[in-house]
């Protein structure tokens, strides 16, 4: 069964005019998939995102995860932004812990797995520090470990590398590829970068705008080796 099956979605923010951010958006994702959205600033990749994430609601159409709607935030589908927005007076630490929490779990403290998940993205020796002592490329690495301590069914990703420089983009793509290949999480990676959707993604969705919609799908693991 698809795990994330998008069928005939549009979305109309209001406004004078209005925007058309979506329209007849058909998309089913499988278990386990790295789905790049691929397209040009504004076409609507974000609005896609978002609504998988229970952030925005679709006005036509049906959004849904594992057979249900989806109709709020949830930590089975754990997004990481483009800016890490983390809280500046918290230790690495206690962000990375305070993601798991947001699971309305009672249990306070999450040590073990925290742990692990610092150990994953290489930050165990700055559990103490705070995101202002970070780089931009620690700071992602950090919401990287927060989303996955959730333990989500689905990584939801908006240009969570577009902000950072060349050389670290790259070692933040290999340790994306090496993380989903030990988990096997469903992934849906925005970009605007052909290059990053070819690295990293097994099928890139091609957005354009005017009307808003998915205009091509190419399978990147058929045509690999
Ligand atoms: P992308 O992520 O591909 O750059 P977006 O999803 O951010 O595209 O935006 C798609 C379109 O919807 C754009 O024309 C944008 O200006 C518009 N838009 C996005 N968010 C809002 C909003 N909250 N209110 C009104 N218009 C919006
Ligand atoms: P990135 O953050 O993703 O890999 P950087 O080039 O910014 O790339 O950092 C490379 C290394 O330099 C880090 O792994 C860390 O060991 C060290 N480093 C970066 N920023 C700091 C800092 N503010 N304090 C101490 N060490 C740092």
């Amino acid at each position: 069964m698809a795990n994330i099956e998008i069928t005939n979605v549009a979305k109309t923010y209001p406004g004078n005019p209005p925007v058309r951010a979506l329209d007849n958006v058909d998309l089913s994702i499988r278990e386990g998939e790295f789905v790049a959205l691929l397209g040009p600033s504004g076409c609507g990749k974000s609005t896609l995102l978002n609504i998988l994430a229970g952030f925005e609601a679709n006005t036509e159409g049906e959004v849904r995860f594992d057979g249900g709607p989806i109709t709020k935030p949830a930590p089975e589908r754990a997004v990481v932004f483009q800016e890490a927005a983390l809280f500046p007076w918290l230790t690495v630490f206690h962000n990375v812990n305070f993601g798991r929490r947001l699971q309305g779990s009672t249990r306070m403290n999450y040590e073990p797995e925290v742990n692990a998940m610092l150990d994953m993205v290489g930050l165990t020796d700055f559990r103490h520090a705070y995101p202002s002592q970070l780089s931009g490329g620690m700071r992602q690495r950090v919401g990287i470990a927060r989303a996955l301590v959730m333990q989500p069914r689905a990584l939801l990703m908006d240009e969570p590398f577009g902000a950072l420089d060349a050389q670290t983009r790259l070692t933040m793509q290999e340790l994306l590829l090496s993380i989903w290949q030990k988990h096997k999480t469903t992934v849906v990676f925005v970009t605007h970068d052909i290059d990053e959707a070819v690295l990293l993604a097994d099928r890139i969705c091609v957005m354009s705008a005017r009307p808003a919609h998915i205009a091509r799908e190419i399978d990147i693991k058929l045509a690999r080796p």
